[in-house]
């Protein structure tokens, strides 16, 4: 584990060990205990919902709660971080789930933030997001997949999202419907996996990220009381929420591309005889991570800055953080030879799981056309 993943956060003050004590109990588990089991998480055979559940005791889900209007996601990240060094699945799984708890804790309906935001942050509640699908609507790629008309106390849902992760039957996800013949409209809700009205579909076999708990979850007139709606009209909480949404993500991005330079030196013993004339070398990436690192913790520390500037850098950081996600993980390859190219071998892994960070909402494509559009 990296230094910064135990000792102080950049820009916590001295006497303040809450977050790094955080970050360093997540990295215990991680390495005691989710490391032996990445390989079945990446084949799929085991969601480790008790580990999650573990993970929320030790603080991991509750550190980037809003206090006072402010909220800090230094914390959340480096503990993303840290589970990612060892599992990308895992990784994805804790952004998940702190992307709900930073759905529920941001909510303007304080009985539903009353109602889960405890259970959320301890993990005794586990679950995800939605929102690919409105992100990608709201950005003018696709249309909303989810549409919901209004009734006495509530509105009825209909309709399917294809991918949604870290579920299961008792879990929660936050998504957005459009209201019908009200285009543009849009309401943000609960999911209650546990409703009959709610049909989780096991996804076909992926690259990656099989052990996430991934469904397609079709939705056949949902009755969604307003006590579960998250925000009407959805479109200032999602500005309120986006980037933190965004950020969190940098996490898997920043614990893979530290593996990947640790599986770059690992190998240099044997093989960096030849290995040097290799055109990137360990110490490109770890001036590239020390960047993306110190860029992600800066912005990582106002994430409801409502300036275009800080938006713009937010997507380009995105942008970078999944590119040299791609390009850290096609170097461990090309370093570890052929050792690299058994099943057995972690790189192999890394490079799958690279591609995740590349194509996950928002995806390399989207942040360019944000980015062209901005
Ligand atoms: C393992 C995994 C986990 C994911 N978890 C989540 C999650 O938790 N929450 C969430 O909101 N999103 C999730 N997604 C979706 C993800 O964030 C992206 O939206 C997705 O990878 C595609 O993004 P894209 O921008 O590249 O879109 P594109 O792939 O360019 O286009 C996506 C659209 O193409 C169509 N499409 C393409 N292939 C298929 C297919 N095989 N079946 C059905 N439709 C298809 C659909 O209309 C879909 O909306 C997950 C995806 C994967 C692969």
């Amino acid at each position: 584990m990296s230094a910064v993943a135990v000792s102080r956060l950049p820009g916590d003050h001295v006497g303040d060990p809450g977050p790094a004590s955080v970050v360093a109990a997540v990295a215990s588990i991680a390495r005691k205990d989710i490391a032996p089991l990445a390989a079945e998480i990446d084949s799929g055979n085991v969601y480790p919902a008790d580990l999650l559940r573990r993970l929320g005791d030790a603080g991991a889900w509750g550190s980037h709660r809003p206090n006072h209007g402010a909220a800090d996601l230094r914390c959340a990240i480096q503990s993303i971080a840290a589970l990612g060094e060892v599992c990308g699945a895992t990784a994805f799984m804790a952004w998940c789930q702190n992307t709900l708890a930073w759905y529920v804790t941001n909510s303007g309906n304080a009985a539903l933030t009353a109602r889960f935001a405890d259970g959320v942050s301890a993990g005794k509640i586990l679950g995800g997001t939605g929102l690919s699908n409105p992100m990608k609507t709201l950005f003018g790629i696709e249309k909303f997949k989810l549409r919901g008309r209004k009734v006495d106390g509530g509105y009825v849902v209909r309709g399917a999202l294809p991918w949604v992760s870290n579920l299961g039957p008792d879990h929660l996800f936050g998504t957005i419907f459009e209201i019908e013949d009200r285009p543009g409209e849009i309401v943000m809700f609960l999911a209650d996996c546990s409703d009959p009205a709610v049909t989780l579909t096991p996804c076909q076999p992926f690259l990656a990220m099989d052990g996430t708990g991934t469904y397609g979850v079709q939705f056949r007139d949902l009755f969604v009381a307003d006590d579960l709606i998250l925000a009407a009209p959805a479109g200032p909480f999602v500005k309120k929420i986006r980037a933190g949404f965004i950020l969190l993500q940098a996490g898997m991005a920043i614990g893979l591309i530290r593996d990947c330079i640790a599986i770059m030196h690992e190998v240099a013993g044997p093989l960096g005889h030849v290995n040097r004339y290799l055109q990137e070398q360990p110490i490109n990436f770890q001036d590239l991570l020390t960047e993306v690192e110190s860029e992600t913790m800066q912005l990582a520390r106002d994430p409801y800055n409502v300036d275009d500037d800080y938006w713009r850098c937010v997507v380009a950081l995105r942008l970078r953080a999944g590119e040299a996600s791609v390009a850290a993980a096609h170097a461990a390859m090309l370093h570890c030879g052929a050792r690299g190219y058994l099943t057995s071998h972690r790189a192999q892994r890394r490079l799958r799981e690279a591609y995740f960070v590349a194509i996950v909402t928002p995806a390399t494509k989207q942040l360019r056309k944000m980015l062209a559009e901005a």
